[in-house]
C-alpha cells in the first residue's frame, strides 16, 4: 500500500470541485447527498475530507485502509476517532463506495479497506432506495421496492414463492406496529408475511425484524434467553421495584 497522501487545502478544493461536476451530472438525480466541503466555522467537514481522499486521481482511485482514512482525518480533527464516514457515505449516502468484505462482489478488496469504485452510478441499489418520504404514495412506495414483499421478495399478483399455489397480494404493513400506518413507518408485506402474529415485531425498511414490538412475547423465549434479558433489565434498573405505568 502507497504511504499516506499529503493534500493541501489546494487539492482538496480541486478534488472535491471534481466530485461535484460528478455528482451534478450523474448522482444528483438519484438523491446522492454531496456533503458540505466546509461547516460553519469554515473547517472542512469529515464526510467531505474522507470523500476527497477516497476520490483522489479519480478515476484511477485506489484502496485505502480505515487507518489510512483515519489520519488522514486526523491531520484536520487531531481527536478523530475511528473514521466510519466512509461506509455511511456509501450504502447510506449513495456514494458507490465500496467496503472490503465477503459480501462484497464488485471489487476484491479486504475488510477494513474502502475503494471508490465510480462517480458515474449511485451505490447498487440506493436508485429504489427503500427511501420512503412521507409524501410518497402507496403506489409510490410499492414501486419503490419493484412490487414485492419487503420481507420475502415475493412480487405482486405473482405466484408466491413459498406458496407457488398463491398469488401475491401486497397489504400496507407497518414497520412499527405501535405507531401509525402512514409512509415512513409502511413497507409492502405480501398475505403471508404480513399476518395477525407480525404485530410482535418491529421491521427496518428491509422488511427484517429489528426489534420486539410486544413485550409479552418474551414469554415464548427460551429460558436462557429469558435469564439473560432479566440480568440486563436487572442491571440497568438496579434491582429496583418499577412503579409501572399501565400502557
Ligand atoms: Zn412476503
Amino acid at each position: 500500500m502507497l504511504d499516506n497522501l499529503i493534500l493541501n487545502k489546494k487539492s482538496i478544493e480541486s478534488i472535491y470541485k471534481t466530485i461535484r461536476e460528478f455528482h451534478e451530472k450523474y448522482l444528483k438525480q438519484f438523491d446522492v447527498k454531496l456533503p458540505k466541503l466546509y461547516d460553519l466555522q469554515g473547517n472542512f467537514t469529515k464526510d467531505a475530507l474522507v470523500l476527497v481522499y477516497l476520490a483522489y486521481d479519480y478515476p484511477n482511485t485506489r484502496k485505502v485502509s480505515k487507518e489510512e482514512l483515519t489520519k488522514f482525518v486526523r491531520s484536520y480533527y487531531p481527536n478523530t476517532n475511528d473514521v466510519q464516514q466512509a461506509r455511511h457515505l456509501g450504502a447510506q449516502a449513495g456514494w458507490w463506495i465500496v467496503a472490503g468484505g465477503r459480501d462484497n462482489i464488485v471489487l476484491r478488496i479486504e475488510r477494513g479497506s474502502y475503494q471508490l469504485y465510480t462517480l458515474e452510478q449511485p451505490y447498487p441499489g440506493f436508485k429504489k432506495g427503500h427511501r420512503i418520504t412521507e409524501t410518497d404514495t402507496w403506489g409510490k412506495i410499492k414501486e419503490k421496492y419493484n412490487y414485492r414483499c419487503a420481507t420475502c421478495g415475493s412480487q405482486e399478483n405473482k405466484p408466491h414463492f413459498h406458496w407457488p399455489a398463491t398469488k401475491t397480494t401486497l397489504q400496507k404493513a407497518h414497520m412499527d406496529p405501535n405507531k401509525p400506518l402512514v409512509a415512513g413507518n409502511l413497507i409492502p408485506q405480501c398475505q403471508k408475511c404480513n399476518r395477525g402474529d407480525r404485530n410482535r415485531w418491529v421491521y427496518d425498511n428491509k422488511g427484517r425484524v429489528i426489534k420486539l414490538a410486544d413485550a409479552n412475547f418474551v414469554r415464548n423465549f427460551d429460558k436462557v434467553v429469558r435469564e439473560k434479558i432479566y440480568r440486563i433489565l436487572y442491571a440497568e434498573f438496579e434491582g429496583e421495584k418499577l412503579n409501572l405505568k399501565k400502557n
